[in-house]
């Protein structure tokens, strides 16, 4: 048997107001609703409510201080001390007590929107502006968002008393359940409104400009304050999440703010040194292949990638070498037979044009 201070976490000299809010914490994280299937966090949740019960009531405290446990009659734990505590779950979950809001309908958040955004290569690395149209839910300008057609107020709901939730004896625990009457606003419309059907909100399509910021990738996620759907009663609306996808480039690769390109230099040029071309995401620079560079070799030119999100800068592009190796259907004769006496200076074996042409001359010539 645990000592209830050491339960709820307060010293012996706790204020009541420390106790009690010890409690509300404790029965806040481990309360079943949040918790589904959880007997630890059940166990707990009864441990804490037990030492609440003791704790929370200075007659009961009183005795438990000069007697310990023995001191507290706990003929078997009795499950009613929930209803008992109903304004402290009241106040954790945000229904019923005190009635501070005088049965209206409660401000509640707007839900949050997603939107998939499809981007070029190229706008995800410069940036783009661009019109999302899309659905949102929105207070009825015909009822101002009261849900009422002659502005009448709601009536208090009957099943709940207002409250928005009920209360369902489960074996143990005493739960709240949204008011299947009320659906949770705690009132009914007698009179409801024409447009919103007593809603109070209506769909509507609406245009939203948005400014895409250079350097955003795929997976990115731009937060729109304040875009997602309204509240209801005043409630604040949510936000908006716009998850971007980016198209591949045919040529270029990315890995965050770098920018790979495979570029095709000659045998020739790979033996010798040249210059060659590269096409960067800033124009056309030009690259200095030196003599003797290898297939694969990587090459760096520098700010030439996709600006950093941090704006600290850019990345850089890549350039990895790759040999060009033509088809010798693509080489003219000339080509062909100056390759034949590389070789034969190199003292290699080649194929001499396909023995198939030999075995015709052959034929025609006997
Ligand atoms: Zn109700
Ligand atoms: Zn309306």
């Amino acid at each position: 048997m645990r000592d209830y201070y050491e339960v709820l976490g307060v010293e012996r000299n706790a204020e009541p107001r420390a106790v009690k809010s010890a409690y509300r914490k404790l029965a806040q994280k481990y309360h079943p609703d949040r918790n589904p299937g959880d007997k630890k966090a059940e166990e707990k949740f009864k441990e804490a409510a037990e030492a609440y019960s003791v704790l929370g009531d200075a007659e009961k405290r009183a005795r438990y201080d000069r007697f310990g446990h023995e001191g507290t009659s706990r003929g078997g734990f009795d499950p009613t001390i929930f209803a008992d505590f109903s304004d402290i779950l009241g106040d954790i979950f945000g229904f019923g007590g005190g009635g501070g809001r005088g049965g209206g309908r409660r401000a509640s958040r707007g839900a949050d929107l997603r939107y998939d955004l499809r981007l070029t290569f190229e706008e995800a690395a410069f940036g783009t502006e661009t019109k999302l149209r899309l659905p949102r839910h929105e207070g009825c300008d015909e009822c101002s968002g009261s849900g009422s057609d002659g502005g009448a107020a709601p009536v208090s709901c009957q099943t709940c008393g207002g409250r928005g939730q009920v209360r369902v004896q489960q074996g143990f625990f005493t739960m709240a359940q949204t008011c299947p009457h009320c659906r949770g606003e705690g009132s009914k419309i007698s009179d409801p409104c024409r447009v919103c059907k007593g809603d109070g909100q209506v769909v509507r399509e609406r245009e939203l400009e948005v400014s895409i910021p250079a350097g955003v990738d795929r997976g990115s996620r731009l937060r729109l304050t304040g875009e997602g759907e309204h509240g209801r009663h005043g409630g604040p609306a949510g936000d908006l999440y716009v998850v971007l996808e980016v198209e591949d480039h045919s040529r270029l690769r990315r890995e965050g703010a770098q920018v790979a390109s495979d570029e095709d230099v000659s045998y020739a040029q790979a033996v010798l040194g040249s210059t060659i071309e590269v096409e960067t995401l800033h124009g056309t620079e030009r690259l200095e292949v030196p003599p003797g560079t290898q297939a694969g070799k990587l090459f760096r030119l520098r700010g030439k990638g996709i600006e950093r999100l941090d704006r600290r800068g850019r990345g850089d592009h890549l350039v990895q070498i790759r040999l060009k190796v033509p088809k010798p259907r693509d080489l003219d004769s000339e080509q062909l037979d100056l390759l034949r006496q590389l070789a034969v200076l190199d003292g290699e074996e080649v194929r001499e044009g396909g023995v198939l042409s030999k075995v015709k001359e052959l034929i025609t010539g006997g």
